[in-house]
């Protein structure tokens, strides 16, 4: 489903991404964690075409990045991301927000966007927020628009960078459990987060950055087994944060 290969990425002269190569699975869920600056963000903006790589590829499905600068449109359509700040547009409606790309970029007909829309409001409890602005929402309402506009786009695998960092912690649970079933459904998911109780639950694999590289890539049982068979540096980074 996505293959990172070989990937290099400079910013400038500073390398941030150094030789990472990881594959995810149709239907896996991989969690992406390790310290600040380690490169988590750099890896998945790339993987969305957001970010530029100086060596290596990834393959997503049929496509391929680098890429034509023709593709990139629909691949960032096909690969649904969720960031840490919901980037909603403030001035539209959440039910205009759902809309806007699907009939901007898939050409989808008003009812057919709208008719979505609600249906993706509704999976995430919010369909009787479809006329308020973003404003008028909480955090972790706004951050479930997030999810519902990207899954309207029909994205193959979904993208998350720190999607409840942002967030008071009363507000955490109700953003994992729409990604605890997005999971269940058999979405393929990259998840940076240092929320290891959902980790622990969902995640097939995790993966530990430190400066740029993919330092661990293991199963859920070796990344948090009791005889965590992962890296000590990720073990050190674990005791830290659990
Ligand atoms: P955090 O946990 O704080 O979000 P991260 O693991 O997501 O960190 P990145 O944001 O990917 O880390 O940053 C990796 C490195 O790239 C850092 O050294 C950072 O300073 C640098 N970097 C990130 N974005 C840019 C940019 N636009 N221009 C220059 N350097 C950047
Ligand atoms: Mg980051």
């Amino acid at each position: 489903m996505i293959s990172i290969e070989n990937v290099s990425k400079w910013y400038g002269q500073t390398q941030v991404l150094h030789d990472c190569s990881t594959k995810v699975a149709a239907g896996e869920v991989v969690v992406v964690c390790g310290p600040s600056g380690s490169g988590k963000s750099t890896l998945v903006k790339c993987i969305n075409a957001l970010e530029r790589i100086q060596q290596g590829r990834i393959v997503i499905g049929d496509d391929v990045i680098p890429a034509p600068a023709s593709r990139l449109s629909a691949i960032r359509a096909r690969v649904g991301m969720v960031f840490q700040h919901f980037e909603l547009f403030p001035h539209m409606t959440v039910l205009q927000n759902l809309m806007f790309a699907q009939m901007k970029v898939l050409r989808r007909g008003e009812e057919d966007a709208q008719a979505r829309a609600r249906g993706y409001l509704e999976r995430v409890g919010l369909s009787s927020f479809a006329a308020k602005y973003p404003g008028q929402l909480s955090g972790g309402q706004q951050q479930r628009v997030a999810i519902a506009r990207a899954l309207c786009m029909d994205p193959s695998c979904m993208l998350f960078d720190e999607p409840t960092s942002a967030l008071d912690p009363e507000m955490v649970n109700e953003v994992l459990e729409v990604m605890i079933e997005l999971a269940g459904e058999g979405m393929t998911m990259m998840c940076v987060t240092h929320e290891m109780g959902f980790a622990s639950k969902v995640a097939d694999r995790v993966i530990f950055m430190d400066e740029g590289r993919i330092v661990d890539d293991c199963t859920r049982e070796q990344f948090f087994g009791t005889t965590a068979q992962c890296s000590e540096r990720a073990q050190r980074f674990l005791s830290k944060i659990i």
